[in-house]
């Protein structure tokens, strides 16, 4: 082979997907921006080599490093990790009561989650805000001025009571009332401590509870994730809400959180108003971790402009093709689109009246490859009109291929035959599952 045949041979097998060495130096700019982003180490380690084993062989988009691929691969993958959809709060018919206890250290936000909450159900549900921290009387007053300001209903007995009992007792008052969501807010401690955790166990013991729902601060970062292994562990929890996301914290508590409990992020706490209580979206979060917005946008673009074209290519061909219009540059590109799309087996198979096929029917690889090669010595004109090769050309084609005289004239032969055979057969490749959908 001569040396730059050889090189564009090396262009095309290397080229369009991601080797290991590319995938190494990408994510070693991608796992500073987690831990900048206070991402828990041992998340970060774990998702990293998750990402590299998932990302090295990947074909790289048009329009596209090697390195933005990588940081493609790396948001999907983080988005997955957070749980790709939103996940919404579910509640029980309303003929029935939803009970949801709001747990959380001291000064989480639970109180303000909490009346926050109630804000957001009052449109289809009738809530009650119940105070079951009877250890600070302020914090029964907060609730209490908070519920008032949401315009929902309260209720406390005092700090005399033991927490299970205003728990039950709320129960009974809401039947009464016909308030179908029960909200308890429930004390916390400075510190995660075997009493706070009791206490809690007891009142999910004593009332039905449905969701039981974590409220860590996004500020504190990585003690967000001790807090919530130990409150799923010790307490059993749904979901989280992350408070004060309007703080200076990049997200990292966030995919940290969900990546060690396994459980959802519910709502993000934007602020210290009522209203400051958004849906959680896991793709704007992780594209705030990664704090790559240039290039994630420039990602989008590329990944529109790729299906754009593919699309234009797609109706060229199949328009080509039902004209028995097929030539070499053609049969390039479809080689380059059957590797993207896993292989020559899978594609007859979903031709119409190919059936399945065995690898052993098939052309393997190297002699693809060969056929490849001796396509890439024709020059563009010559692909798209095989008729201005003359014999010496052919000659030189072969040789400049690696191949036989006879390899290739065999092949352009068969080439030939199979532009015969597409003029007869135009519906063929015009059917539904046809080229025009996986061409
Ligand atoms: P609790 O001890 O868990 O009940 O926490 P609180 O609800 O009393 O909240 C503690 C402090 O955090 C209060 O000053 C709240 O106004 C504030 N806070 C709660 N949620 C948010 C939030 O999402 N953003 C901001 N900036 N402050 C919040
Ligand atoms: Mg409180």
């Amino acid at each position: 082979l001569t040396d730059k045949l050889q090189d564009a041979f090396k262009g095309l097998r290397s080229k369009g997907t991601l080797t290991e060495d590319d995938v190494k130096a990408a994510l070693k700019e991608v796992k500073m921006a987690l831990l900048e982003a206070d991402v828990n180490f041992k998340v970060v380690k774990q998702f990293v080599s998750s990402v590299q084993e998932r990302a090295v062989g990947e074909e790289v988009l048009n329009g596209l490093n090697p390195a933005q691929m990588v940081v493609k691969i790396v948001n999907e993958e983080m988005t997955k990790l957070m749980g790709s959809e939103t996940t919404e709060l579910m509640l029980q018919d309303s003929k029935y009561i939803t009970v949801i206890m709001m747990c959380g250290l001291q000064g989480a936000g639970k109180t303000t989650t909490a009346a926050k909450l109630a804000g957001k159900l009052k449109g289809k549900r009738k809530p009650l805000l119940v105070a079951c921290d009877i250890y600070r009387p302020a914090a029964i007053d907060q609730l209490e001025v908070n519920a008032k300001k949401q315009e929902v209903d309260f209720f406390s007995m005092g700090t005399d009571v033991s927490s299970v009992k205003i728990a039950k007792s709320a129960m009974d008052y809401a039947k009464e009332h016909g308030h179908n969501v029960v909200i308890l807010d429930t004390a916390g401690r400075l510190q995660i401590d075997e009493a706070m955790m009791k206490e809690l166990r007891d009142i999910k013991d004593a009332v039905t509870v449905h969701h039981t729902l974590l409220v860590v601060d996004a500020m504190t970062g990585q003690e967000a994730v001790n807090v919530a292994e130990q409150f799923n562990e010790k307490v059993g929890i749904n979901g989280i809400i992350l408070s004060k996301m309007d703080g200076d914290s990049r997200g990292g508590a966030a995919l940290s959180t969900k990546a060690v409990t396994g459980k959802p992020i519910l709502f993000v706490g934007m602020g210290e108003k009522l209203s400051d209580l958004e849906q959680f979206y896991p793709d704007r979060m992780a594209s705030r971790i990664l704090g790559m917005g240039d290039v994630l946008s420039l990602i989008d673009k590329a990944v529109e402009a790729n299906a754009e074209r593919d699309a234009e290519k797609d109706r060229e061909m199949v328009s080509k093709m039902k004209k028995g219009k097929i030539d070499f540059e053609m049969y390039l590109e479809s080689m380059k689109q059957m590797r993207n799309m896993g292989g020559l087996a899978s594609i007859m198979g979903m031709l119409p009246g190919m059936g399945k096929i065995s690898d052993d029917q098939l052309p393997d690889e190297k002699q693809l490859a060969r056929i490849e090669a001796i396509v890439l010595s024709m020059t563009p004109e010559e692909r798209r009109n095989p008729k201005l090769m003359s014999p010496q050309r052919k000659f030189r084609i072969a040789k400049g291929s690696g191949n036989d005289i006879a390899d290739v004239n065999r092949f352009i032969k068969q080439f030939e035959q199979m532009q015969k055979m597409m003029k007869q057969m135009p519906g063929l490749m015009g059917g539904k599952r046809g080229f025009g959908k996986f061409g």
